[in-house]
């Protein structure tokens, strides 16, 4: 199967590799055009359903956690007042401290935008909140969720809900 690249019309490199975590099934999709052109993304084989996983990171153990995070999945971290849209980040295999540090990635990103004052110094204070988090100094929820159902946390931890909203079709 060829695939054009929606910007520049040129074949893109597709690559695609079947992969097991824990017993699950998944695909990672990669593909890269040299117009800069980029998709990175997972899916999960088998019967998947929208879900809201909730993690409290609460021991080292956590951070380690495995997760399977789908272009898709929001991140929410409630005690620093921030939700992460999908439409920022990409699809990966990771853990707890990957998430996080997607996280300060759009956080610093953010602030690079911003002149001195008080919205600045508020980014400083999240940035610092998931750094301490990291170093295990605080303890914070980590909310994903995915319409897709392609997002999965393994960890008996993580409390799992799935959306039956009716807006996901
Ligand atoms: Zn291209």
């Amino acid at each position: 199967m060829r695939h054009i690249c929606p910007i520049c019309g040129n074949c893109l490199s597709v690559e695609y590799k079947i992969e097991k975590l824990n017993g699950i099934s998944f695909a990672s999709i990669s593909v890269d055009c040299g117009c800069g052109f980029k998709v990175k993304d997972v899916v999960i084989f088998g019967n998947k359903l929208p879900s809201k996983y909730t993690l409290k990171i609460t021991s080292g153990e956590d951070l380690k956690t495995k997760i399977i995070k789908s272009s898709n999945c929001s991140i929410e971290i409630p005690e620093i007042g921030i939700k992460v849209e999908p439409d920022k980040l990409e699809g990966r295999i990771t853990d707890t401290e990957g998430v996080l540090k997607e996280v300060l990635e759009v956080l610093s990103l953010y602030k690079s935008f911003l002149e001195d004052g008080k919205e600045k110094k508020h980014l400083n204070d999240m940035i610092k909140c998931v750094y301490e988090a990291m170093e295990g100094k605080r303890k914070l929820t980590l909310i994903l969720e995915d319409p897709s159902g392609n997002t999965k946390i393994f960890s008996e931890n993580a409390e799992r809900e799935i959306l039956m909203d009716k807006s996901y079709g």
